[in-house]
């Protein structure tokens, strides 16, 4: 283990509480430092310099350096630096980054259009505004024992306490007592672990659906109030649903009245090679969460979308008891609502769509390339600017290695030595979701760092013996 290297680190290792890292071995190995960004690159305080393959935590989707959004920022700070939108009060970019989601929404369920936006500071709590207005809806419209909320195992939705509940990673509840009742969770539509030899994709989303019906009755429809997917899961390993698997969620769902709540917090904003997730499955939702791509990460916010059903029934509620008592402090901060709005504009100019899915296209094929067929693969996947590549120790078995070995945070630390910031996540699969701005050239550049690192992983387990 390194001691910190310099000073910086030991300040770092004497005061921070570092989110999502292993606390105890952190007080000797201590951090990397990052001191600066620019375009798809990170510098550490060093003078070293990183790709960042993961464009921060899946969210710095125009990179490390824009100065039309700075603007956006100092301009709105000097107009109003804070207003709120409590009591019916309002202000102009509050309005025109709703009327610009609203324009840009996917159709909800029967193409009708999202009808309302609410905003939030993280994805955690979008989603958490997302499960109260379910609850709110059902109570508003006379449904009280109509409740649950389904998500997915490996699903990953946040980590205050009901977006964690519905995540369905061990680490997120295990010593947090979570998750709370009420929160149900349904098989991980994975093929390539999950399907019976020679079973296809579409027959393994049936079996899904399946399984998602079976879990309904068997709880009395009447409770169940709604299911959170996220179009691609993301932080969950990158995994793609099955084909026909959405058309099939779907139709379930409706056969029990139960909302379909996206969270595009990952896979809005063009990261799957269409500007929103659920046109790329299918998905016509009646809530929408987003975030991250939403001010490509310059300033913290969410968003979360209703339809017209939804929002009725929330407004109704609000009638009976007086006024609708959620939202925070900072929803729809006018300096984060000003920087999203000019990354939304910015996103039009660039034509981030088909950016995304030539850009993609060319990733997809150059991951699949260069590493399907290394000893340590098991699986490359994605479609547009998202991909994992899954590490496993045999590949006719399709068995991962024990996670005791670590091997993705291993990989991780070659990454950093070659140059390229990595994500693994459980079952060793390592996430891509470099900023949507990234060429092809760095594209290239970024899975040759990548290469090297593999090989070097691979390098040292054969002289471990363990492969
Ligand atoms: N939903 C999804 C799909 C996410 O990927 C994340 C964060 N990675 C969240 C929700 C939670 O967002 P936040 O960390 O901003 O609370």
């Amino acid at each position: 283990m390194n001691p910190p290297r310099n000073s910086t680190a030991a300040r770092d290792v004497a005061s921070v509480l570092h989110p999502y890292t292993e606390l105890k071995s952190h007080l000797t190995k201590g951090p990397v430092v990052i001191a600066r960004g620019e375009g798809v690159r990170v510098w550490d305080d060093q003078g070293k310099d990183y790709i960042e393959s993961v464009a921060g935590l899946w969210c710095a989707a125009l990179g490390f350096s824009n100065e039309r959004l700075v603007e956006a920022a100092t301009a709105q700070m000097r107009r109003l630096p804070f207003y709120h939108a409590f009591t019916a009060k309002s202000y102009e970019p509050l309005i025109d980054l709703s009327e610009m989601l609203l324009e840009r929404a996917p159709p909800s369920v029967d193409g009708a259009p999202m009808s309302k936006v609410f905003f939030a500071n993280s994805g955690s709590e979008a989603n958490d505004s997302a499960v109260k207005m379910v609850w709110y809806y059902n109570n508003a419209v006379g449904r009280p024992r109509k409740k649950k909320i389904i998500a997915r195992l490996k699903g990953y939705h946040g980590v205050t306490v009901a977006a964690a509940s519905l995540t369905g990673l061990p680490n997120n509840h295990r010593l947090f007592d979570l998750p709370i009742a009420g929160v149900l969770h349904t098989m991980t539509p994975h093929h390539y672990h999950g399907a019976e030899p020679g079973e296809s994709e579409e027959d393994f989303a049936t079996r899904c659906a399946e399984e998602l019906e079976a879990l309904i009755l068997r709880e009395d429809p009447e409770t169940v109030a709604a299911m959170f997917a996220e179009p691609i899961m993301g932080a969950g390993g990158v995994i793609l649903p099955p084909a026909t698997y959405f058309e099939k969620i779907q139709a379930v769902l409706r056969k029990y009245d139960v909302l379909l709540v996206a969270d595009e917090v990952i896979c809005g904003f063009g990261r799957t090679g269409n500007y929103w997730g659920s046109q790329t499955y299918g998905i016509q939702p009646d809530i929408l969460t987003c975030a991250k791509a939403l001010s490509a990460s310059f300033l913290p916010i969410s968003a979360v979308m209703v339809n017209d059903r939804v929002f009725q029934g929330l407004a109704e509620g609000s009638s009976q008891v007086g006024t609708f008592g959620h939202g925070f402090t900072y929803s729809g901060h006018p300096v984060s609502a000003a920087v999203a709005i000019e990354t939304l504009r910015i996103y039009d100019e660039m034509n981030l769509v088909e950016h995304a899915a030539t850009v993609g296209a060319h990733m997809q094929a150059g991951l699949r390339e260069r590493f399907a067929e290394h000893p340590l693969v098991g699986e490359v996947r994605g479609t547009g600017l998202i991909a994992g590549v899954e590490l496993v120790e045999d590949k006719a078995a399709r068995r991962n290695f024990d996670p005791a070995r670590k091997l993705g945070a291993r990989l991780m630390a070659l990454g950093e030595q070659n140059g390229v910031i990595l994500r693994a996540m459980p079952g060793d699969s390592i996430g891509f979701s470099p900023p949507l701005v990234i060429t092809e050239a760095e594209v290239d550049e970024m899975l040759d760092r990548f290469g090297r690192a593999l090989d070097a992983l691979a390098v040292e387990i054969r002289r471990e013996g363990i492969a």
